[in-house]
Formats: structure tokens, C-alpha cells, sequence
């Protein structure tokens, strides 16, 4: 992380140091036990991190005994974490997400109730996606029925992030005709209740990161869990999903694009060629002109990403509507990383076909960044829907002003 920001707090630099540290002490040593063991549920990673009290970054300390931090130290928490483990930035994130959609639409007594446990260190999930609507969040099929004091779910949820170690789940489902706009609501639903079933199919990366499926058949939950009013699921999606979903994983990309930058720099410098009459002398790869041009580019990237991730939670952090700027922020970031990524391949040669090598596991690991939270083209469709001025609700808008209501209340 740079320092070259005029808005960066002493907070901000004392999270940074924290999340270093514990990548270095605790994350780094780990990593190989997490990759040996393929795709599976790591539960010590997210013990050590929800001590540390890192599951309530942006909860308020006084009210909920959170870490009474912004948006920015969020997103800085989540990128240093990345560094050293996908996986681990995974898991904050997925966490982060649902938390949002608490603070934004819960109830006084809702988030009396859960957001001091979450301070204190329960993983939270968010279940929207189906296996037939990714993207068109209004095409799902799960269901909420209403009888006497409870509502009925029953949903196939795939891809949910800490599927199988929340201890609350939010789960948007339809509670109204198919296709309109209001017709989706949002639950609070406790992990343990019965009729809710998760299972995990293999992944390519992030191993120890559990995003599995979650099948919820006739679940009951008393009418109090309903979030928000009936026929806000949509807004409880799209908001979490743009306020918090984007930026965190612009943040997990800028981390592993950090990463493919620093390891591409230790093998380049590490590895020489024999040069000059009868070889005797050598060069460092990283001496090359064409080597050098390459690096520079992936520099250059990095430092773009960097600032577009930092500034757009910023803005949110002063309460500007910024919905283009977070959404620009996810794209780039995925994008540049996905460039570096490439340029690093290259540059590793035939090391980069080793499964062992560092470089693969931040393939294997960036992969999984494009899709959640709405892959490149879905953000290339909101930003030529702000470029043509298509007049749509601005997210980030709503949130502000909800939480700003909240917080004077
Ligand atoms: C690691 C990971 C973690 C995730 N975590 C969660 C989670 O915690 N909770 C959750 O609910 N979901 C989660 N997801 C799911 C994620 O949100 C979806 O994968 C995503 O919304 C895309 O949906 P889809 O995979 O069904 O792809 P689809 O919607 O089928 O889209 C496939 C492709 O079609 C194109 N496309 C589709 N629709 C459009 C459109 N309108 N405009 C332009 N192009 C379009 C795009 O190229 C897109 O990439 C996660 C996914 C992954 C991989």
C-alpha cells in the first residue's frame, strides 16, 4: 500500500500495520496448509480474524463494540489481507456484505441484536444468487410464504461466500409476483434452524474459503426476521452489493495484483542470464529493456488501481453519492489485475506451468474475483448506463441517507 494519500489517518496506517503483521505471522505460514488441503472450510483463519475484532471494522464501537472504522479501512484491511491469502480476504468480505445490508435496513432491535455478535466475531452470509439467476438478481425462484406469525423459505442458493461458517445468513428471496420490482424481501435466517442444508463444490481457488450451496427447505422464521419492509430484497441487494460488495472486491484484486507484482519482482531479480565474452558475466532478468517495460506497465496498473479502490470508498466515507465510482473501481481493479496477472505469467516462463509456484496460486486465486458482486460486463453495462445519464437509482445515495437517519435517531 502507498502512502501518497492526503486522506490516509493514523487509524487507517495502524490497521494497515496490524493487517502486515498478521499476514506475516499468521496468514503467510498457513497458506501452504490451505492449499494442500484443496477446497474446504477453513475455520482457524476466521477465529484468529473475528478476535481481532476484524468482523465489525465498520460497526460503531460505542453501539455495537465494532472497530468504529470507515469504508476505507475496510477496503485496506481487505487488500493487505489479500496479499498474503485470497481466501482469507474472502472471507471479510463475504462477511462484510450482509453486515451492510443490516446496517442499511435493519431495525433498531435487529441490529441490537446482531451487529454487537458480529463485532464480536460471527461470520455473516448473503444468499441471492440461484443456479439459474446470477446477474438477474429479479429471476429467482426462491420463495417466502407468509402464514400466521412466521414465513415460510424455500430457496437453492449457490456461490455463497462463509456458506458454511455464518452464523446468520441474509437471504433475499420473492415474496411477490415474478419480475417486478418490489416483488424480492430479505430475511434474517439464524445458520442452525432446521431445513437448511450446505454442501461445497470443488473451486478452482481461494482454497479454505468456503462458497458453497445453501438449500433452505420450509424454513421458518418468525415474522420479526423479515429485513426492512416487505418487497425491499432488491434494494437490500443491489445496496450491499454496491456499497460494500464492489469495493471489497476491488480491494481483493488490488491485494493479489499486489502480490503477482512483488513475487514477478523477486523472481526477475532472483534469476540471472549469462552475458558477455565467454559468459562470464551475468544479468538480472529485471535488467532487460523489454523485461523493464513490462514491469513498468504492471507499476503502472497497480498504482491506478490502488487510487481508483481508495478514492471511491472515500467519497462514500464523505457521503457522496459515488455508485460510477465504485462501480468503476471493481472493473478496473479486476481488469488491471487480470493484465498483471498476464505480463507475470510471461515473465515467470515455464515456472508458471508449476502448480507449486507462487504465481499459480494468484491465477487460480484471481479468478474467482471477477464473478461476485456482478462480473465486468454487468459493470460495463451500469457504466454506459451513467454515460448515456439513464436515469437509475443511485445506491451509494440511499445508503447514506438511510444510515445518516439511523445514526441521528
Ligand atoms: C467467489 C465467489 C463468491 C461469491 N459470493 C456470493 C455470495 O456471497 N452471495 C451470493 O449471493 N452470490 C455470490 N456469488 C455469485 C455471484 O454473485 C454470481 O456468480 C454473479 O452474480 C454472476 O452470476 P452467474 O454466475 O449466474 O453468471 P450469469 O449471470 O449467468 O452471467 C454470465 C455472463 O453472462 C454475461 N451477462 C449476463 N447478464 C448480463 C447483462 N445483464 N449484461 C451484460 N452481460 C451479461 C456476462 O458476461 C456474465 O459474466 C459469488 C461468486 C463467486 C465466484
Amino acid at each position: 500500500m502507498s502512502t501518497a494519500y492526503t486522506y490516509l489517518t493514523d487509524d487507517h496506517l495502524r490497521l494497515r500495520d496490524q493487517a502486515q503483521e498478521f499476514g506475516h505471522s499468521v496468514i503467510a505460514p498457513y497458506v501452504p496448509h490451505m492449499e494442500a488441503a484443496g477446497t474446504h472450510t477453513d475455520r482457524e483463519l476466521p477465529r484468529l480474524m473475528g478476535e481481532l475484532g476484524w468482523c465489525g471494522v465498520i460497526l460503531d464501537a460505542e453501539e455495537y463494540g465494532g472497530m468504529g472504522l470507515d469504508h476505507l479501512s475496510k477496503t485496506i484491511l481487505i487488500a493487505e489481507t489479500a496479499y498474503f491469502s485470497g481466501a482469507a480476504a474472502g472471507i471479510l468480505q463475504a462477511s462484510y456484505i450482509p453486515t451492510t445490508a443490516i446496517l442499511y435496513l435493519g431495525s433498531e432491535e435487529q441490529k441490537r441484536l446482531w451487529l454487537p455478535q458480529i463485532a464480536q466475531g460471527l461470520w455473516t452470509a448473503i444468499l441471492v444468487t440461484e443456479p439459474d439467476s446470477g446477474s438477474h438478481v429479479l429471476g429467482m425462484d426462491g420463495t417466502a410464504r407468509r402464514k400466521g406469525g412466521e414465513w415460510i423459505i424455500n430457496a437453492r442458493k449457490c456461490f455463497i461466500g462463509n456458506s458454511h461458517i455464518a452464523g446468520l445468513h441474509v437471504v433475499v428471496v420473492r415474496t411477490g409476483r415474478p419480475g417486478e420490482p418490489r416483488s424480492l424481501s430479505a430475511f434474517l435466517v439464524e445458520a442452525d434452524r432446521d431445513g437448511i442444508e450446505v454442501s461445497q463444490p470443488d473451486l478452482v481457488g481461494m482454497h479454505g474459503f468456503a462458497c458453497g450451496n445453501v438449500n433452505l427447505r420450509d424454513v421458518r422464521v418468525p415474522a420479526t426476521n423479515l429485513l426492512g419492509d416487505v418487497g425491499d430484497g432488491l434494494a437490500a441487494a443491489y445496496t450491499a452489493s454496491v456499497v460494500c460488495g464492489r469495493p471489497n472486491l476491488a480491494a481483493t484484486a488490488l491485494g493479489l495484483h499486489h502480490r503477482v507484482v512483488d513475487e514477478t519482482i523477486d523472481f526477475l531479480n532472483g534469476r540471472h542470464r549469462k552475458t558477455g565474452k565467454r559468459h562470464r558475466e551475468t544479468r538480472k532478468l529485471s535488467d532487460l529493456p523489454v523485461v523493464r517495460h513490462r514491469l513498468a506497465d504492471m507499476e503502472s496498473r497497480l498504482m491506478t488501481a490502488e487510487r481508483l479502490a481508495y478514492d471511491a470508498v472515500h467519497l462514500l466515507d464523505r457521503g457522496q453519492p459515488c455508485d460510477g465510482e465504485l462501480v468503476q473501481s471493481k472493473l478496473f481493479n479486476n481488469v488491471a489485475a487480470g493484465e498483471s496477472l498476464r505480463d507475470a505469467t510471461s515473465l515467470h516462463g515455464g515456472y508458471a506451468a508449476r502448480t507449486d509456484h507462487p504465481i499459480t496460486r494468484l491465477m487460480r486465486d484471481i479468478q474467482l474475483v471477477g464473478a461476485p458482486a456482478g462480473p465486468d460486463d454487468i459493470q460495463r453495462h451500469r457504466l454506459t448506463e451513467k454515460a448515456l445519464k439513464v436515469d437509475r437509482t443511485q445506491w451509494s445515495e440511499d445508503f447514506i441517507r438511510r444510515t445518516r437517519l439511523a445514526a441521528a435517531a
